[in-house]
């Protein structure tokens, strides 16, 4: 996706996600204000088929980069958490653990702030690929602060859709709480 020095971040990232077995899918489905999505259950990052023709095409490839950034944050958000539980049943246990150790709104705040980092990472990510492709053509590049009002102007662009996450969190939350509670046996 990336070059090696291109992007510390992205190096970064990719080292901490090495080694998670993550799987990749393409996909019809369409995501919320995303052309990728990961699925920690399953392990899979899926990607829009639609976006990939397009990146094979040079239409919005900066675009499909920095979503599978995005997606691939929200893999290294779960690595503690998910460590060592094999399968996906094991791993939808320990997601259930963690919703049901919060409340509702606990849990919508919780998984609001991850997109907030995943976004953020991934506007890092792509700044600083920008960067170092005008590196290369001036000497002078951009100042870290000017990356950082751009950064921090797209999260806010970001968080329109914010209400729209927040409904799917809760859904989530309620899928995994209510309908998992466990039935003791006498
Ligand atoms: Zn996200």
């Amino acid at each position: 996706m990336y070059a090696p020095g291109e992007s510390p971040a992205f190096d970064k990232l990719r080292e901490d996600v090495e080694g998670l077995g993550i799987s990749y899918a393409m996909t019809a489905e369409k995501f919320l204000n995303s052309r990728a999505d990961y699925d920690a259950v399953t392990n899979t990052l899926r990607i829009s088929r639609e976006s990939y023709e397009n990146y094979r095409i040079n239409v919005e490839r900066a675009e499909l980069r920095r979503d599978i950034v995005h997606e691939l944050s929200h893999a290294r958000q779960y690595k503690t958490l998910l460590d060592g539980a094999r399968g996906a049943q094991a791993r939808r246990q320990r997601l259930v653990q963690q919703a049901r150790s919060m409340s509702e709104e606990e849990f919508v705040r919780f998984r609001w702030s991850n997109e907030l980092e995943a976004e953020r990472t991934a506007w890092e990510v792509h700044n600083q690929a920008v960067a170092s492709f005008e590196k290369g053509r001036s000497t002078t590049g951009f100042s870290p602060a000017f990356l950082k009002r751009i950064a921090d102007k797209r999260l806010e662009d970001f968080s329109d859709n914010k209400a729209a996450y927040e409904r799917e969190f809760r859904t989530d939350y309620r899928s995994m709480v209510l309908e998992s509670r466990p039935s003791r046996s006498p």
